[in-house]
């Protein structure tokens, strides 16, 4: 799966994705991710790429023209691509969760709009924009962060980049439940040991043990998931 990040801070964006399970992902080649200078496709001698809004207000907006431009380049240098997504990181947009996380992991292609300053031009969602997608009910400066957090999250999901699928399959929120407790080495920390059936050996027991577990902690942490199920 490839990943075509357009943003203002594309070093920002690489950083955070060169690093540990996803940079290992990129280099193994399970995953492709590139990232895209939007003031690269500015026409401007200055390379502006934001204008003041029209009606009047505080702050800059994203001019649509580079975006489109960064876009269709894109789309361009991808080929044919069979099953491609373009989502706009926003604030107003339905909010992330794992389910959004797997559907966008079945794509061979997502292109990732991030916003900055006020936000972009209505009209560049229109054009190009499938879907927005907020990573919560809060503002944040630009979409550079959330669509780290959207590719990190669909990114593990796609074969090869963990090491097993069981890696996800038990995990929070895969089930509409919130991960059991996990334990390792030591055996005892701070007067606390593990409980006893996780060293039985007896793969029934703990299947129940973790099973009744992730019920509690949900009940205890995240009653709203059970009152969904
Ligand atoms: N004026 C916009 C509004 O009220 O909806 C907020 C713009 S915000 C300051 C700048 C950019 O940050 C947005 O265009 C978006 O790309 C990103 N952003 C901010 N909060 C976000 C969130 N909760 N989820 C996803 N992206 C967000």
């Amino acid at each position: 799966m490839r990943f075509d990040i357009m943003t203002l801070f594309p070093e920002f964006v690489s950083g955070v994705l060169s690093e540990s399970i996803i940079g290992r992902a990129q280099k193994s080649g399970a995953i492709a991710v590139n990232t895209y200078n939007i003031r690269d496709y500015s026409k401007d001698k200055h390379r502006h790429i934001d204008d003041t809004p029209y009606g009047g207000g505080k702050g800059m907006l994203m001019m649509a023209p580079p975006i489109y431009d960064c876009y269709a380049d894109i789309v361009a240098k991808s080929g044919e691509v069979k099953n491609r997504r373009v989502i706009y990181m926003s604030p107003r947009g339905k909010v992330f969760n794992q389910e959004k996380a797997r559907e966008l992991a079945e794509l061979d292609q997502l292109i990732i709009l991030c916003g900055h300053y006020e936000g972009v031009d209505a009209r560049i969602i229109e054009e190009i924009v499938d879907e927005e997608i907020s990573i919560g009910d809060f503002v944040l400066t630009g979409g550079e962060l959330p669509a780290c957090i959207v590719t990190d999250a669909v990114a593990r999901l796609v074969d090869g980049v963990l090491s097993s699928p069981e890696c996800y399959e038990n995990e929070s929120h895969t089930a509409g439940l919130v991960e059991y407790p996990q334990y390792t080495r030591p055996y005892e920390f701070h007067g606390m040991t593990v409980p006893d059936v996780l060293i039985s050996g007896h793969h029934a027991n703990i299947a129940r043990w973790r099973a009744e577990a992730a019920l509690r902690e949900t009940a205890r942490l995240r009653p709203d998931l059970l009152e969904k199920k």
